[in-house]
């Protein structure tokens, strides 16, 4: 199996730029409507600022504890992907599909061990969360 190319590289680095982006903007806007946030962050918040990988994840708001858990996993991606590691599947060490990874970057492991990954510590497909 090939390792992945410089080029495949540089548009997985790409995409999860892109994606990190949008989620930090995405958290900033839900943490700005949420009135306890002040409390949080201080007298004068400053999101700019903000080291969401600092922040609490149990701010009681569904969707911005899921956007700072795909964040960390975003950031992780994008570390690994700089040093070596990323694209190999964590469980079986063989290269994740460039396609798999094209959908899901963060990926940590092939299809298949995802699939007994999740079935062994979720126990198979939780409920709807809403
Ligand atoms: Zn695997």
């Amino acid at each position: 199996m090939e390792q992945l190319s410089h080029r495949h590289r540089a548009k997985l680095e790409e995409i999860l730029v892109q994606r990190e982006r949008a989620l930090r903007e995405d958290i900033q806007r839900e943490l700005l409507q949420q009135e306890d946030f002040a409390q949080v962050a201080g007298e004068s918040p400053d999101p700019g600022d903000l080291s969401f990988a600092d922040l609490s994840v149990d701010l009681g708001n569904a969707s911005v504890t899921r956007d700072l858990h795909e964040l960390r996993a975003v950031q992780q991606a994008r570390h690994r992907l700089q040093g070596s590691g990323y694209g190999e599947c964590i469980s079986c060490g063989y290269p994740i599909p460039f396609e798999r990874l094209l959908v899901m970057p963060t990926s940590e492991r092939c299809a298949r061990c995802q699939q007994n990954f999740e079935h062994t510590y979720q126990g198979g497909k939780r409920g709807a969360s809403m």
